[in-house]
């Protein structure tokens, strides 16, 4: 089984009915509504596991902790919630020094405050193997959240940021060259090591009423959109020459389309907004954040494929992002 099959196994077996359940399993996080509150509470878990999500030597305890909570605080970005609460578990050697503990949860709290986010509590247990970070966010959410499945046939496909950046600085990592060479090498190992959850776009998309689905992207495009799709029960064109592509990683070997489909752990956020509103999001989308860009359209095929520009062939997408399941590992 590959992860989304054993998701819908769970989720048909096992998830139960609840009246404070707005969203449950399948979405980046879910929404709980308690009786009588104003808000809704998005709630999401994600971990880090080493040498299948890290390898230690690759990246600094506070580096670390900062990666645990960025991941998570992604999904809440994803469905346009502000971070606020946070619970980490943590398995680790008996060996470990209280130094390493300090900057683990130092990198933590460095992101936490940006965000406003606080640390409520969490576990802590011995590992044999290596350290496992667990973290659970819970964010509020004032409008109307963002889910996976509001796409429909026509609406303009769009991510944030640039894509495959991640990818190569895992490249670069994989290739022993840990420190960087210049600006875009450090460029790419920092969005590795430190991605960049985003919250503040995601918040605003979610609030504008210009978008109707959206996902963060973390296991690359190629493996995110067709959840996207699935949820929203579309199919997609991608169009290659738009795709905000890492274009340095031409120059050290790697192809930068190939990263941005496949790579993984972007952190960027994937959105679709109906045609009509388009011309409206690119007009007040705040130049302060990070910018977006229209990378193809939802269609009513549920195929997903992909062609250089609009109105040349088009081949079908293939699914070659990261799957704990189907590839041995990342790292
Ligand atoms: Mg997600």
């Amino acid at each position: 089984m590959d992860e989304n099959g054993i998701v819908r196994l769970i989720q048909r077996r096992f998830q139960a009915k609840d009246s404070s359940v707005i969203r449950g399993i399948g979405d980046d996080a879910a929404v709980l509504r308690w009786a009588g509150a104003r808000n809704n509470w998005v709630i999401t878990t994600d971990m880090l596991l080493e040498d299948i999500d890290f390898r230690a030597s690759w990246l600094t305890p506070a580096e670390l902790g900062h990666k645990a909570l960025a991941v998570n605080l992604s999904d809440l970005a994803a469905m346009g919630a502000a971070p606020r609460f946070y619970t980490v578990a943590l398995a680790m050697p008996a060996t470990v020094a209280r130094k390493w503990i300090e900057s683990l949860y130092g990198g933590m709290a460095k992101l936490a405050r940006r965000f406003g986010a606080v640390l409520i509590g969490g576990d802590l247990s011995r590992s044999p193997m290596g350290v496992q970070i667990s973290i659970t966010a819970i964010g509020e959410m004032t409008g109307k959240p963002a889910y996976r499945s509001g796409g429909r046939p026509g609406d303009v496909l769009y991510v944030t940021g640039t894509l495959g950046c991640a990818a190569a600085g895992l490249q670069l990592l994989m290739r022993g060259q840990s420190q960087g060479e210049n600006a875009a090498q450090k460029r790419a190992l920092a969005a590795q090591r430190t991605p960049q959850p985003r919250c503040d776009a995601g918040s605003w998309l979610a609030r504008s009423g210009l978008v109707r689905s959206m996902m963060d992207l973390s296991d690359g495009l190629s493996m995110d959109l067709p959840r996207l799709c699935a949820a929203s029960k579309t199919g997609a064109v991608l169009y290659s020459e738009q795709i905000p592509a890492f274009e340095a990683a031409g120059k050290w070997g790697m192809d930068p389309i190939e990263l941005a489909l496949n790579g993984g752990e972007d952190f960027e956020l994937l959105f679709s907004v109906p045609a009509s509103k388009a011309g409206r999001l690119e007009k007040t989308y705040p130049s302060t954040f990070p910018p977006i860009t229209r990378i193809g359209v939802l269609s009513p095929s549920r195929s997903l494929r992909i062609g250089a520009h609009p109105g040349v062939r088009c081949i079908p997408l293939v699914r070659s992002g990261f799957d704990h399941f189907q590839k041995a590992q990342r790292s």
